[in-house]
């Protein structure tokens, strides 16, 4: 399936939602939430199929989003990077 790009409208709402969320530091105790910089919303073409499956530009390949960020933590300051892939809705399972 190949899903509609979304509008820069999209975008920036996804870009809202994902700076309303809040990330720890995992090295120290920091209570506070890490700091955001360089937040990334892009849009890319995407290959589902495991390793050695042929691709077909209409059923394999489809527009996926990703959001990306570096985190900073204020008091030990590690920076870490962090990737939110869309990976479309889930098939029910059986
Ligand atoms: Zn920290």
């Amino acid at each position: 399936m190949i899903r509609d790009y979304l509008s820069e409208e999209s975008e920036k709402q996804i870009i809202e939602r994902f700076n309303s969320m809040d990330f720890h530091c995992i090295f120290c105790n920091n209570p506070n939430p890490l700091d955001k910089t360089n937040v990334h919303c892009e849009q890319e073409r995407l290959n589902f199929y495991p390793p050695g499956q042929d691709m077909s530009p209409y059923k394999d390949l489809r527009s996926s989003l990703r959001v990306s960020a570096f985190l900073i933590c204020p008091l030990c300051k590690n920076k870490f990077f962090v990737n939110i892939l869309d990976q479309g809705k889930i098939n029910k399972l059986k």
